[in-house]
C-alpha cells in the first residue's frame, strides 16, 4: 500500500467527503483523489498540513504507507443490516487508524501483558469448545465474568469506547500483530456492551486468518458460552419467570433477552415459553429498554490511559507522548492522553 490510503483512511475516520477535506486544505477535489490514488506525493509542507488536518503525525502517515498489504483491512463488526454505509465505513476507518497508533506506541514501549488472545483453527475447534478452552487458559473463575474490559485488556487487548453516532453498530475489531483493537459504541447499555465484547473476543480467537461463513453466527455461539458457560448456568435457566430474569440479569451481567435465548439452546426452555416471555417483554416496553441494565457495574476500558498516564510517571510530556502514538499534538481524541478518572494499575 502506499501514502495515499492512509490520508484515505484518516479522511473516512474523520467523516469527511474529498470535497469536505479540499475545503479544508484549500485544494481541488482532484488534488485530494491524486494524493490519496498515489498518483502524486504531497510535498513536505502539504503532507505536514494534511497530517495536522487529520489529527495525525506525518510519521504515522508514512509508516503506514510502507505498510505491507491493506491498510483498510476488513473489521469484524457488530451491525445490524439497516447501518448506514457512510457510518459504518467511518467507523471502520476510524479502527483501521486506531490500530496504526496502537501499533506504533506498542513498537516502542515494552508492554507485557499477563494472557494472551489465542489463534484457534475454526474448523478444529467449535465455538463453544473455543470459549471453554480459552476461559481455561485465562483461569478464569466458574460463573459470571466480572470485570470483562480488564480480562482484554490483561491480553493485550486495546479498547476503545466511543459515541458511534447510531445504535446500530454495536463493535469491531481487529488484529494489530500481536495486538488486537476493538471499538465499542458507549451509548450501549452495560449488559450489551459485555455480550459486543465476547462477540467480538470470539472473532478475534477464530477468525484471525481466513473467515468462514456464517462467522456471526459462530462469534455468538461464543459469546454465549464464554459469558454463560453451559455446564454452570443450565440449572439456573429452569421456570424462568420476569423476576427471575432480573436476578440472573444481576447475577451474569447479561440481558434477559440473552438469557432467554440461552435457555432456549439448552432446552431448559420451551418455544411457547419463549415465545410467551417475548411478548410479555413486548408488552412491557422491555424490548427496546431493559430493566436492571444500570444497576450493573459500568465497564470501561483503561488500558491505553494506564499506558499514558506512566509514561508520563515516567518523565515523558504530553507533546512526546502524542508523538509516540502518532497524534498530533493537538488532537484532542488521543486516547493515551485522555482525562479519564486516575485508576492505578494493580
Ligand atoms: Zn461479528
Amino acid at each position: 500500500m502506499g501514502l495515499g490510503e492512509a490520508i484515505a483512511t484518516g479522511r473516512r475516520a474523520r467523516g469527511l467527503t474529498q470535497i469536505q477535506f479540499a475545503e479544508q486544505l484549500g485544494l481541488t477535489q482532484a488534488a485530494v483523489s491524486r494524493y490519496e490514488n498515489d498518483l502524486r506525493d504531497p510535498s513536505g509542507i502539504l503532507l505536514e498540513e494534511l497530517a495536522s488536518a487529520l489529527g495525525v503525525t506525518v510519521e504515522l502517515l508514512r509508516s503506514a504507507g510502507r505498510m505491507e498489504g491493506a491498510l483498510a483491512i476488513g473489521a469484524h463488526m457488530r451491525r445490524r443490516a439497516t447501518a448506514r454505509p457512510t457510518v459504518w465505513r467511518r467507523l471502520e476507518a476510524q479502527l483501521n487508524l486506531t490500530r496504526l497508533h496502537c501499533q506504533q506506541l506498542a513498537d516502542r514501549i515494552d508492554l507485557d501483558t499477563d494472557l494472551n488472545i489465542p489463534w484457534l483453527d475454526p474448523f478444529e475447534f467449535d465455538p463453544a469448545t473455543a470459549a471453554r478452552l480459552l476461559r481455561a487458559e485465562w483461569r478464569m473463575p466458574a460463573g459470571p465474568v466480572r470485570g470483562l474490559i480488564g480480562w482484554m485488556e490483561a491480553a493485550g487487548c486495546f479498547v476503545l469506547e466511543s459515541d458511534f453516532g447510531t445504535r446500530r453498530v454495536d463493535g469491531l475489531s481487529q488484529w494489530a500483530r500481536t495486538y488486537s483493537v476493538i471499538m465499542t459504541n458507549s451509548t450501549a447499555p452495560t449488559d450489551r456492551k459485555r455480550l459486543t465484547l465476547a462477540h467480538e473476543l470470539g472473532h478475534l480467537c477464530l477468525h484471525s486468518q481466513g473467515v468462514p461463513d456464517d462467522v456471526e453466527s459462530d462469534a455468538m455461539a461464543f459469546a454465549s458460552e464464554f459469558l454463560m458457560p453451559a455446564e454452570v448456568i443450565r440449572p439456573q435457566l429452569r421456570n424462568l419467570t420476569t423476576g427471575r430474569l432480573h436476578d440472573l440479569k444481576r447475577f451474569w451481567g447479561v440481558s434477559m433477552q440473552a438469557l432467554i435465548e440461552r435457555a432456549y439452546q439448552l432446552g431448559t426452555l420451551t418455544a411457547k415459553k419463549r415465545t410467551y416471555l417475548y411478548k410479555r417483554f413486548s408488552a412491557l416496553g422491555w424490548r427496546t429498554h431493559e430493566p436492571v441494565s444500570d444497576e450493573l457495574a459500568p465497564e470501561r476500558p483503561r488500558l491505553l490511559a494506564d499506558i499514558g498516564r506512566e509514561l508520563l510517571d515516567r518523565g515523558f510530556t504530553p507533546p512526546e507522548i502524542a508523538a509516540m502514538s502518532g497524534y498530533a499534538a493537538k488532537a484532542a481524541d488521543n486516547p493515551f492522553l485522555s482525562q479519564g478518572p486516575h485508576l492505578r494499575v494493580v
